[in-house]
């Protein structure tokens, strides 16, 4: 659609709209009581079946690189935006409907979503906030009575499937790839036009502080700023196991953050090669360890798109590798807290950390369960001992067998070498365990935990998503009652569809 930021368009009219799961919180953010949650009403607005008094209802346009090809216009193609609300104490958000029918950017897809990927949606947006992570929130998830033709496999055998509808919450959708395409159409003024519109509805300090002048000062602070955050939010991806899967530049937000929740996955034994996404599976251009290093590729694409508007290519360079710079720092630093340290020493702790990595590689432990045990550790003086820390360690791998007398030797001189730098540390070992404890979360949304959820849901059963909703809302809790969800992924889990990796289809 040339010369559009966006195009109206209205959701699809369903027989059968259901809910069968919402957040509270994001209910009381948008100033929704308790009785108009479980009304009927609720059901019917929230998959676009009714539409209210003053709802101004469109789908964005945006393009983007995929998998490192400009790939054009992209969307929205099955994204609907009902309007903004103005909250109490969070400004405006723009509530969109995912799955809610065709738009003019569907091309020749549905518009629609399957349950499966919107329970997958649903639950890991409303974990990451939970987990402290910046992310667009989820209002509600609402079965909507059609059947959807989907080929999960890829492999020519199409089924029918529950379609769903999730309500989206942000304050700005606005993608890397809003700005390339008319960038990418040479439409300099709805460029200029789009940047100025996020820089004042989302970043008004940095506007106030060009004392309110649009001109390329302020553009280049807010690439900087952008920049700034997409790394942030790649360092928080990187501490908690969580890896997007698709991390085209139309699936960036411009605010820094996690949108588009497809074919993700926590790591369950720690490696960085790991992709959850089986389009991915041979590149494996988005797999964990890839992301900080695609942060800067997709944001070099920004630069670019955004040129016109600069037209200063050595100061946008300084700032694509102040972003290498900034990563490092921040990586360390979200390392340094991991591991209970209240400072960062210098190059020792750097080696600390990058020899625990290979460790956690080097025979399959499961990364979240490792940090957890590792603050059990007992900071001691004496010698350590294999029974100090193999209990430890234990919970962690995926098989004991793996773990030779080499590794255990290389193990121990680890352990020894965090006993000592714990020693050198000002913090207490209470408060070590405390930090550690709010850094490493206990519970994160195992695919496999999403794919148990799906499967009873698919059969009616909406129970486990109420219980993993309920687990996620304090994942840095020791909810000792929920124990089996903090376990490492059972072996039957190892290479189920769904439970390893997954594809786009959704
Ligand atoms: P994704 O790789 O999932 O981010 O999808 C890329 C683009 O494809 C999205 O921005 C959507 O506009 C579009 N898309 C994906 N699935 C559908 C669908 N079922 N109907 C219409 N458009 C879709
Ligand atoms: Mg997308």
């Amino acid at each position: 659609m040339h010369n559009a930021a966006y195009s109206w368009a209205k959701p699809a009219l369903v027989s059968k709209p259901q809910l069968i799961a919402y957040s509270q919180n994001v209910a009381e953010l948008l100033g929704i009581s308790a009785v108009e949650l479980t009304s009927d009403e609720f059901a019917e607005i929230f998959t676009g079946n009714k539409i209210l008094a003053g709802m101004q209802h469109f789908a964005m346009c945006y393009g983007g690189h995929q998998f490192g090809h400009w790939a054009g216009q992209l969307g929205d193609g099955r994204a609907i935006n009902l309007g903004e609300v103005v909250t109490n104490n969070h400004g405006l958000k723009t509530v969109q409907l995912k799955g809610a029918g065709r738009t003019p950017y569907s091309r020749s897809a549905d518009g629609l979503s399957v349950l499966r990927s919107s329970i997958r949606e649903f639950l890991c947006s409303e974990a990451m906030f939970h987990l402290g992570v910046p992310t667009t929130r989820a209002l509600s998830l609402c079965l909507t009575g059609e059947q959807v033709n989907r080929d999960m496999f890829y492999d020519g055998h199409p089924k029918l499937e529950l379609g769903a509808v999730v309500c989206r919450v942000s304050s700005s959708f606005l993608r890397f790839g809003s700005f390339q395409l008319p960038a990418a159409r040479k439409d300099v003024s709805l460029l200029k036009q789009l940047v100025d519109y996020s820089i004042s509805t989302d970043f008004p300090s940095l506007l106030s502080d060009n004392a309110g002048v649009f001109n390329s000062k302020l553009y280049l602070s807010w690439f900087a700023e952008v920049s700034e955050r997409t790394c942030s939010l790649i360092v928080h991806w990187l501490r908690i196991g969580f890896v997007h899967g698709v991390m085209n530049t139309d699936n960036m937000s411009i605010i820094g953050e996690t949108i588009d929740y497809g074919p993700y996955g926590w790591i369950d034994n720690f490696d960085i090669h790991w992709t959850p996404n089986t389009t991915d599976a041979q590149g494996k251009r988005y797999c964990f360890g890839a992301q900080a290093e695609i942060g800067q590729w997709n944001l070099f694409q920004l630069a670019n798109a955004i040129f016109p508007l600069i037209n200063d290519a050595e100061a946008l360079n300084a700032l694509l590798n102040e972003y290498a710079d900034n990563y490092q720092q921040q990586w360390l630093l979200m390392m340094t807290k991991k591991l209970g340290f209240t400072q960062y020493q210098g190059d020792k702790d750097q080696q600390l950390f990058t020899d625990l990595e290979g460790l956690l590689s080097a025979v399959e432990t499961d990364m979240t369960v490792f940090y957890r045990q590792l603050a059990k550790l007992e900071i001691k003086k004496e010698r350590l001992q294999e029974q100090d820390w193999l209990p430890i360690l234990d919970p962690c791998i995926y098989d004991l067998e793996e773990l030779t007398d080499t590794f255990k030797v290389q193990w121990s001189l680890w352990f020894s070498r965090y006993i000592v730098r714990c020693q050198l540390d000002d913090n207490s070992a209470e408060a070590r365990i405390v930090l550690m404890n709010s850094t490493n979360p206990k519970f994160v949304l195992r695919n496999y935990l999403a794919q148990q959820a799906i499967e009873a849901a698919e059969q009616g059963d909406y129970g486990e998503i109420a219980i993993l909703q309920k687990i996620l809302q304090c994942p840095y809790d020791e909810q000792s009652e929920y124990q089996e969800y903090a376990q490492k992924r059972p072996e039957w889990a190892r290479n189920k569809a769904g439970c390893s990796a997954l594809s786009c289809s959704s």
